[in-house]
């Protein structure tokens, strides 16, 4: 289908959400409305076929909506490097080194602006959501990785490396004797927050104390001592990184997305470790839950703005 063939609406937002898992794309009407929405399963079988598959859902969904977006917003694991545009630091490692920006707009037929899902999720509730009102947002993403997306006056801030408030690939801090050097984690580092709290990391935790595998959500709900001792490890883990966050950052508020901020009581047990770790000991962060819930990536990813640059890697 020609994306052309229809109008293209200056005020309208076209966002996708490419998970590991699932493909959603939304369009956005000029007050926030969703004139459209569709998903698909992410392709399995290679890098080209999920570049055909994002196109096809991006013109699917304008032709649902009637008109099209100038520019669309693509939220996903990792970011394009600043210096050659490739896809880089994504758990989907399929996408690693792959000219991603270039191809997908190519294959859509407009510019096309790559974040991550963390700062996706930091940009939809920033703007509507549980973070709303708030100058400086810290978003956090707890699920297959663990990432981080920061947000200042509404504008996201990536930075001259593209990786601001990344925080999953941080080491994870003050580690206590059995945590050094830490696990291997996928990008080549040992330690990383990603590589103790992550779901998948959480699971091999519970499989070392010889259960059955579990997924992460069922341990965090299970009422098994070994569950429960893994969870408060991990809420340890967790407050640790963050004291380290709010003592440099001080974000305003902290945002919590992915599969594991539907841990019972999250915000709570988190409330109770900071007060100790903190700097100074005092410590008045409001640290909230998402609003959207998972439609946040696809939101936010609609609301990054457009390319200021061409994005062919050379
Ligand atoms: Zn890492």
């Amino acid at each position: 289908m020609d994306v052309y063939s229809y109008h293209l609406g200056m005020d309208v937002l076209t966002g996708v959400d490419l998970g590991g898992t699932k493909i959603e794309a939304v369009v956005l009407g000029p007050g926030d409305e969703v004139l459209a929405r569709h998903r698909c399963p992410t392709p399995t079988n290679g890098y080209p076929a999920t570049i055909n598959a994002v196109a096809k859902l991006v013109h699917m969904v304008e032709d649902d909506a009637g008109v099209a977006a100038p520019h669309v917003g693509i939220g996903g694991p990792g970011s394009p490097s600043p210096t050659t545009g490739r896809q880089r630091n994504a758990n989907s490692t399929i996408l690693n080194g792959q000219p991603l920006a270039c191809d997908l707009a190519t294959a859509i037929g407009r510019p096309v602006t790559l974040a991550n899902d963390a700062d996706c999720l930091a940009l939809s509730e920033a703007h509507d959501g549980a973070a709303a009102g708030h100058q400086c947002v810290f978003a956090v993403i707890l699920g297959t990785g663990i990432g981080g997306g920061l947000v200042i006056n509404g504008r996201l801030h990536t930075g001259p490396n593209a990786l601001g408030g990344e925080f999953g690939h941080t080491a994870l801090p003050r580690p206590r004797a059995d945590e050094t050097p830490g696990p291997a984690c996928w990008c080549g580092q040992r330690g990383c927050l990603e590589s103790w709290i992550s779901g998948p990391a959480l699971e091999a935790q519970w499989v070392a104390l010889k259960h059955t595998a579990l997924r992460a959500t069922d341990i965090a709900a299970s009422p098994h001592a070994d569950a429960q001792k893994l969870i408060d490890q991990w809420l340890d883990r967790l407050a640790r990184a963050l004291a380290n966050t709010i003592t440099v950052l001080d974000p305003d508020v902290i945002v919590f997305g992915g599969g594991l901020n539907a841990m019972a009581n999250l915000t709570g047990a988190l409330d109770q470790r900071l007060g100790d770790l903190v700097f100074g000991g005092e410590y008045l962060t409001p640290l909230v839950v998402a609003r959207h819930g998972d439609s946040s990536g696809v939101l936010g990813a609609a609301r990054l703005p457009g390319p200021t640059s061409p994005t062919a890697p050379p």
